[in-house]
């Protein structure tokens, strides 16, 4: 079993099936892309992992842990932390107080009563979140406020703050959506050293360029199913997955 496994899981919106006996088993360590046409359940999906949505019926375990039933704020507790499809930064602080907030979030659950006593009394966690801006290369704006930034940057602040919570697994809803192809090779380079470090990571994601340089496993959804799931050279010009996406 893998460190996320999902098993028979259905999910329903009224009379609409969202997701349909979906079996899904990421492995530690990896890169599992999860890719579909629109409306697929791809995201759902996703929110099952988080506390966003409850599956109607069906497991959905992480690290043997059970999700079901587990709050959205519990999630980083835990160990996974999730990059949303739209950036969600605070746009009126500057980068570093982005990326010390979530450290505190991670560390202290009472963090709102706490953050700045312990923003002034604490070098390490400024130190770190510092350290975090560096990886993702945004060091030189750490005192910028975050609404400035460029589109690609957003993502890369966003970035940032999942990494200082130090997660066992990131979950990404279209990593690169939205941005021009030199930021999305940037993007790759960076999801890939993310990767060595042996964070396990699911992403969604639309442009292929992107799913085919990171992916180790490919889980392709439509119409709420599983259909096909494989590893990226099998996947391309897999008959079942081109009718998919030409019927969808
Ligand atoms: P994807 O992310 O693959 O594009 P979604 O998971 O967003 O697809 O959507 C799967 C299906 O479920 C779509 O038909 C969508 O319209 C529907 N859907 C998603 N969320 C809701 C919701 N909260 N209420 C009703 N229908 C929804
Ligand atoms: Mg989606």
């Amino acid at each position: 079993m893998g460190i996320l496994s999902v098993k028979d899981v259905n999910k329903n919106f009224g009379g609409l099936r969202a997701l349909s006996h979906v079996n899904l088993d990421v492995e530690e360590g990896t890169v599992h892309a999860i890719i579909g046409p629109n409306g697929a359940g791809k995201s759902t999906l996703l929110n099952c992992f988080v506390g966003r949505l409850e599956p109607d019926s069906g497991s959905v375990t992480f690290a043997d842990r059970s999700l079901l039933g587990i709050r959205p704020y519990q999630i980083n507790q835990i160990g996974i932390a999730r990059v949303f499809q739209t950036p969600e930064i605070f746009a009126d602080l500057t980068l570093i107080d982005n990326v010390m907030i979530p450290a505190f979030a991670k560390r202290d659950g009472d963090f709102k009563v706490n953050m700045w006593r312990s923003v002034a009394n604490e070098r390490g966690v400024h130190d770190k979140a510092m350290a975090m801006l560096e990886d993702v290369g945004l060091d030189m704006k750490a005192d910028q406020i975050a609404g400035q930034l460029s589109r690609g940057d957003k993502r890369r602040l966003e970035l940032a703050m999942c990494l200082v919570q130090e997660p066992k697994l990131l979950l990404l809803d279209e990593p690169t959506a939205g941005m021009a192809r030199a930021d999305t090779n940037n993007t790759i380079d960076l999801l890939k050293q993310i990767s060595r470090r042996g964070i396990t990571m699911v992403v969604i994601e639309h442009d292929m360029h992107v799913v085919f340089s990171l992916a180790d496993k490919i889980s392709v959804l439509a119409q709420g199913t599983v259909i096909v799931e494989d590893v990226p050279e099998k996947i391309k010009g897999n008959p079942k997955v081109q009718e998919a996406y030409l019927g969808g």
